[in-house]
C-alpha cells in the first residue's frame, strides 16, 4: 500500500467533478467523455452529481412517500426511472445490458422501500431515496466510458465515504474514510485509469445511505482530492470560470483568472453562487489547486484557486434579493447586552438561520436574512420574548468586495439605501425597491 500510494501521488492523480448540468443529457455525457479523452494517460477520479434536476425529482418522491401517498411516490419514481433508462439506451450499445442490470438493482432498492410504510424520520427516508440519483448517473456515465474504450471502474462511494447518521447533512468520518480510500480506491487505479463515483452521498457504519447537504458533490470531490493527495481538482461548470458577478444580473461581470482560497470562501459567505463553501478546507489543508473550468469549451483558461493571494482582484459584486430585515428593539430601553444577544444567537442556531448582515446599537439590533417565510415567522415569534419586533420584507442586499467609491456609485447610486456596513475590504448595502 505504501508503495502504491507513493506511485500515484501528486503528478499522477487528478480529480474531476461534473455537476448535474454537465451530465443532464446524452450530448453532455458525450462532451464529458471528450474532456476525459483529452486527459488520457492520467489517473483520474471522476466525481459526478445526479443528472439535471433528478435530485429535485427524488425529493418529491421522498415527500410523497413520507405523506403516505404510495402510488404518487411510485409514479414520480417511475418517471425518474424511465428518464434514466432512456438515457442509457441513447448512449449505450454493447454496455447496455450490464448498465441496465446495475440500474435495475437501484430501482428495486427504492421500489422496495416505497412499498413500506414510513416508521422513521423524514430525513432518513430522504437520504435513502435521494442518494439513488448519483448512483444512477454514475452507472450510465461509467458504462458510456467503457463503451468508448476507456479503462474505467465504477465505485459505490458508500463503501468508502463513512459518515455519521446526521441524515441530510451528514458529517464525514475522516479516519475511516481515509482508511477505506487507501484500501478501496487506490488499488483500483492499478488496473484502470478512471474511477467513476458519486458525489454528495456516503454511508453510516450501519450501511444506511446519507447525503452531505444539497450541492454537496463539490465537497465530495475535495475530500477525495485531499485523501488521494491529488495534484489538483477540476470542477467543470457551465460558466467560463469564477465570475466577478452573476452575468445575468451584472452585464460587466468578468472572469477572474486567479483567486486565493480565502477569497473564494468570502465570496461564498456573501452569497456568490460559486462553489460549495465546505469544498475549500480539504484542499487548503494540502494546498491542492482548485481549477474551475468551462465544460462547453475546455480550451478556455478558467479560474485557478490556490494559496497565494493574487494582486489586484477586480470588484466582486453579489446581489441577494428577497431579503427580510428584522428590527429588534429592547423592551423598556435597556441596553442590548450579552444575554439577549446570546439568546438571539441561540434562536438563530436552532432555526438554522444565518443572518447576511447584523448591525447592533445600544438599544436595538437589526438583522438581514434570506426571506424564508416560515422560518422568519418562527424567528419573529421567538424573538418577541426578548425584543419588540418589526419586520420588513422584499429588500435587496448588495455586497461589493474590493470596492471603490466609483464602483459603489455605479451599482448603488440612485437607489433607496436603508442600511450599510463597511470594512476596508467589503461594503454591504440594503435597498428598498
Ligand atoms: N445532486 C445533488 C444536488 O443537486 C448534489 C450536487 O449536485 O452537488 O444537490
Ligand atoms: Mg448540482
Amino acid at each position: 500500500m505504501q508503495e502504491l500510494a507513493f506511485k500515484y501521488k501528486k503528478a499522477y492523480m487528478i480529480v474531476f467533478k461534473f455537476g448535474g448540468a454537465s451530465v443532464q443529457d446524452a450530448e453532455r455525457v458525450r462532451s464529458a467523455e471528450r474532456i476525459l479523452r483529452l486527459h488520457t494517460g492520467q489517473k483520474i477520479m471522476v466525481v459526478i452529481s445526479a443528472m439535471g434536476k433528478t435530485t429535485n425529482a427524488l425529493e418529491e418522491v421522498a415527500v410523497a412517500f413520507f405523506k403516505g401517498n404510495r402510488q404518487e411516490a411510485l409514479d414520480l419514481f417511475h418517471a425518474v426511472r424511465d428518464n434514466h433508462l432512456e438515457m442509457a439506451s441513447r448512449l449505450l450499445l454493447k454496455e447496455l445490458p450490464a448498465a441496465r442490470e446495475r440500474l435495475s438493482s437501484f430501482f428495486t432498492e427504492v421500489e422496495w422501500l416505497l412499498h413500506d410504510r414510513p416508521v422513521r424520520g423524514y430525513d432518513y427516508y430522504y437520504d435513502q431515496i435521494v442518494c439513488i440519483g448519483e448512483l444512477l448517473s454514475t452507472a450510465i456515465v461509467h458504462a458510456y466510458l467503457k463503451e468508448q474504450g476507456h479503462l474505467a471502474e465504477w465505485m459505490d462511494v458508500r463503501d468508502i465515504i463513512r459518515t455519521d447518521d446526521h441524515f441530510r447533512d451528514a458529517g464525514i468520518d475522516w479516519t475511516v474514510t481515509a482508511q477505506q480510500t487507501a484500501s478501496g480506491v487506490l488499488p483500483l487505479f492499478r488496473t484502470v485509469d478512471i474511477v467513476v463515483t458519486q458525489g454528495f452521498i456516503g454511508s453510516t457504519d450501519e450501511n444506511e445511505s446519507t447525503t452531505l447537504g444539497r450541492e454537496g458533490s463539490d465537497y465530495s470531490a475535495a475530500v477525495f482530492a485531499n485523501l488521494l493527495d491529488a495534484e489538483n481538482l477540476t470542477i467543470w461548470k457551465d460558466v467560463e470560470g469564477v465570475m466577478s458577478a452573476d452575468p445575468k444580473l451584472v452585464p460587466e461581470a468578468v472572469r477572474i483568472s486567479e483567486l486565493d482560497y480565502s477569497e473564494i470562501i468570502e465570496m461564498a459567505y456573501y452569497g456568490a453562487q460559486v462553489i460549495h463553501p465546505k469544498t475549500i478546507k480539504p484542499l487548503q489543508n494540502k494546498k491542492i489547486k482548485l481549477l474551475v473550468k468551462c465544460f462547453s469549451d475546455p480550451s478556455l483558461p478558467g479560474t485557478v484557486i490556490h494559496e497565494q493571494r493574487p494582486s489586484g482582484l477586480p470588484p466582486i459584486i453579489v446581489w441577494k434579493h428577497a431579503q427580510a430585515l428584522l428590527h429588534l428593539h429592547s423592551k423598556d430601553f435597556s441596553f442590548v447586552g450579552e444575554q439577549p444577544m446570546a439568546k438571539l444567537y441561540g434562536i438563530l442556531d436552532k432555526l438554522k438561520l444565518k443572518p447576511n448582515l447584523i448591525q447592533s446599537g445600544a438599544v436595538s439590533v437589526q438583522l438581514c436574512l434570506d426571506e424564508h417565510p416560515e422560518k422568519i415567522d418562527r424567528l419573529c415569534l421567538s424573538a418577541a420574548d426578548i425584543f419588540d419586533v418589526e419586520v420588513e420584507k422584499g429588500l435587496s442586499l448588495l455586497t461589493i468586495r474590493h470596492y471603490s467609491e466609483d464602483v459603489i456609485q455605479r451599482h448603488a447610486g440612485g437607489r433607496n439605501r436603508i442600511l450599510s456596513q463597511q470594512t476596508p475590504e467589503t461594503v454591504q448595502m440594503l435597498f428598498r425597491k
